[in-house]
């Protein structure tokens, strides 16, 4: 396991839905410098475990912690003021807004000036061209990949350490796939952000990603480096009939 320093952790989470326990027991570490792929089936218990993370999920029981600091009882804001970034699935953005207006929004809980705030969507338009040849229009127009972008690029206008992201590919062109990914990867192994990327495709991240957390019915069942093989065999063992695994 790498030594870098854990950002973001989760331990023994149990969280869920009224009587329905989406994940138990459940563990991941978000490095800084890393992107850690979060992968599993559908209903596995992935996005539970990025709400519970963004505090958007009532934690029943375990830790969520910051730098070692326990936070599993902050509110969504305040985790963003320690520097917790999301981009939840569905690209949430403001689609009768500009593009501009997104990523003005998107830094709006930082408290920076003016200025301060221009020059990081000047930033964010370096990033992502497409974004600022298109700066005044609808963010609604843009495809579903741009939308994808704008999504991430008005996430980052907060400046944070650790940005989580829920199936940024879904429901993308296969085209655009690539290129959100790049971006992803580049957060963490370029700029140093802790990433946690969630994905349902192992073959799809498995380049990407530093290291794999894979969940099975609400617990991880794997923890390790982004080996399809070791991945599938872990998942297999949790499906396989009583008596053949
Ligand atoms: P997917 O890849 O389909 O998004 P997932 O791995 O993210 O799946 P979760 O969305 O965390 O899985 O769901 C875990 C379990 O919790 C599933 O059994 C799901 O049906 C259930 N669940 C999720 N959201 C709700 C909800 N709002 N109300 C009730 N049950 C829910």
């Amino acid at each position: 396991m790498s030594d870098r320093e854990v950002v973001l952790a989760a331990e023994g989470l149990r969280a869920g839905y009224g009587d329905i326990l989406a994940i138990w027991d459940a563990n991941i570490e978000i490095r800084r410098g890393e992107v850690t792929g979060l992968l599993g089936r559908n209903g596995a218990g992935k996005s539970t475990i990025f709400r519970a993370l963004a505090g958007l999920a009532t934690v029943q029981a375990g830790t969520v912690t910051w730098r070692g600091d326990d936070i599993t009882a902050l509110p969504p804001f305040k985790r963003a003021a320690r520097g917790l970034a999301v981009v939840q699935e569905g690209k949430r953005i403001f689609r009768q807004r500009s593009i501009e207006e997104n990523l003005l929004l998107g830094g709006f809980s930082t408290r920076l000036g003016r200025k301060a705030l221009a020059g990081r969507v000047k930033t964010m338009y370096e990033r992502f061209p497409v974004l600022a040849d298109r700066r005044h229009e609808h963010a609604g127009g843009l495809s579903g990949g741009q939308q994808q972008m704008l999504a991430i690029a008005q996430a980052l206008m907060s400046g944070p350490s650790a940005i989580l992201l829920d199936e940024p590919t879904a429901g993308l062109a296969p085209s655009i796939v690539a290129e959100v990914l790049g971006v992803v990867t580049r957060l963490g192994r370029e700029e140093g952000l802790a990433v946690l990327l969630i994905e349902q495709d192992v073959e799809l991240v498995a380049d990407i990603v530093t290291s794999a957390t894979v969940l099975e019915l609400g617990r991880a069942v794997y923890h390790g480096p982004p080996d399809p093989a070791a991945i599938r065999a872990a998942m297999e063992a949790v499906h396989a009939p009583r008596g053949t695994a």
